[in-house]
């Protein structure tokens, strides 16, 4: 017999969690203002609400906690941290951070500027609001492919090369400061980007004298779809990919609760000493001293060895796999899901699976609402919500697709979890058409409001 797929770790620490009833989780939910971002994380059972800081540490990472040097200056954590971080991307310069938004306002900080472009594939929200608070402008340059949730075109996260010569053809060099490479491509969902077309942007961008960069959280999942999908890459190791990949920018910003395996942190790795200079004041400002930016010691410790660990293959073989098994069920059950399946995250369509709700309801809110109802999980609206208001107009920008978010913590639940959440999705889908108001809002911020925005009932 075919032996069956198996984890390559085993459980040396658990974590109570617990069921409630349905009417409990209403009544919740009402006093959430129909925000899942308010809920305590004990009235919910499963949360998937992001992969971010959420995954479970090695004993390896517990074991580096115990060592890590809270030397203001110079410490050894942070010499560890940089020296593991320059082996795996090649960036000589770091600056750590205490997440990835912190990262992105520091480099941002130096780089962007009122009435700048930043062209990029699909940039992630807090990307984009980083852009836009200096009153400049994301334009996404994301493959049409990546729009249409069915094409199984393996690298959804690819940035269309003509659109981008077109941003760099109607754009002055001087407010162009970089083309920012997300990979995976997080807003399209979890899609990953190719060699070939990140070699490609390195090169029309050199033609026009414009620097990249990468918003690189998920770099590692990245470089696994790489070496499982891009041609003449199976052999080579995961960490050989990134190092290939990050060849082709001049540098990088990283939330480490992703693929650093790390509860908090971040970072900037950069190959140029003049930015690397000019983001030091601010990292001083912002963040705290150049040696350790918001984190202490023993977080940069842990955050050495994850970035090892998340670039290991079997870690990542059994990271995407069990996304991918929840992706099969789902699709086994007829739900609508973006395909193909992911890195972190299933994303499942909400304006095919809840069509009677317009727009302007929310259909990705209402779904998720619906869901942690119906079983105490929680997900995300990856939607109009997210998407906000066009910061000029003010008017609700509708982004192409309208999606619920289940991201999978990582090293975290066991594959009865991934069948329990399966089950609940399709218990909610025999019922959409029972399903027919959605939301209005009915207090919200003036950006990145979907943290905070108060709904009600439509
Ligand atoms: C999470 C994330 C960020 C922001 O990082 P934080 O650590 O949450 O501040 C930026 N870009 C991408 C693609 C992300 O996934």
């Amino acid at each position: 017999m075919k032996l069956p797929y198996a984890e390559p770790f085993r459980i040396k620490m658990v974590e109570n969690i617990q069921q409630s009833t349905r009417e409990q989780r209403e009544q919740w939910l009402k006093e959430a203002d129909y925000n899942l971002f308010n809920l305590k994380s004990s009235q919910v059972f499963i949360d998937l609400l992001t992969d971010s800081g959420t995954g479970a540490m090695s004993d390896q990472q517990w074991a580096a906690l115990m060592t890590g040097d809270e030397s203001y200056a110079g410490s050894r954590s942070f010499q560890e941290l940089q020296s593991t971080v320059e082996r795996i991307t090649g960036f000589p310069y770091l600056l750590p951070t205490h997440q990835g938004r912190a990262a992105e306002n520091v480099l941002f900080s130096v780089l962007v500027k009122e009435g700048d472009v930043v062209p990029g594939n699909s940039h992630f929200d807090t990307t984009k609001g980083h852009i836009e608070f200096r009153k400049a402008h994301a334009i996404d340059c994301t493959i049409d492919e990546a729009f249409d949730i069915n094409d199984l075109y393996p690298f959804k996260g690819n940035i269309d090369l003509n659109k981008l010569e077109e941003v760099y053809k109607s754009h002055p060099k001087e407010n162009i400061p970089f083309c920012l490479v997300t990979v995976t491509c997080n807003s399209s969902g979890g899609q990953p980007v190719s060699l070939e077309n990140i070699k490609a942007v390195r090169e029309l961008s050199n033609k026009y004298g414009i620097p990249v960069y990468f918003d690189s959280a998920r770099f590692a999942e990245n470089a696994y779809f790489v070496q499982q999908r891009e041609e003449g890459q199976k052999e080579r190791s995961i960490k050989e990919i990134c190092k290939e990949m990050f060849s082709y920018g001049d540098g990088m910003t990283m939330s480490s609760k992703k693929d650093g395996l790390v509860n908090i942190g971040g970072f900037i790795a950069l190959n140029n000493q003049e930015v690397f200079e000019k983001a030091s004041n601010f990292t001083i400002i912002y963040e705290g001293f150049i040696t350790y930016g918001g984190m202490a010691g023993r977080d940069m410790a842990a955050l050495a060895v994850g970035l090892d660990e998340a670039t290991e293959s079997a870690y990542l073989e059994s990271r995407i796999s069990q996304v991918e098994y929840l992706g099969n069920k789902l699709i086994e059950y007829g739900v609508p899901v973006q395909k193909p399946i992911g890195g972190h995250a299933v994303f499942v369509d909400a304006l095919s699976f809840l069509p009677n709700i317009s727009r302007e309801e929310f259909p990705a809110q209402t779904l998720g609402l619906e869901l942690y109802i119906e079983a105490g999980i929680r997900g995300v609206e990856i939607g109009t919500l997210l998407a906000d208001r066009d910061p000029e107009t003010r008017e609700n920008r509708y982004p192409k697709l309208e999606l619920l978010r289940l991201a999978i913590p990582r090293r975290t639940y066991t594959n009865n979890h991934m069948d329990y959440i399966a089950a609940a999705v399709s218990n909610v889908y025999e019922r959409r058409n029972d399903i027919t108001k959605g939301y209005k809002i009915v207090k919200e911020p003036a950006i990145l409001r979907h943290f905070t925005v108060k709904l009600d009932k439509a």
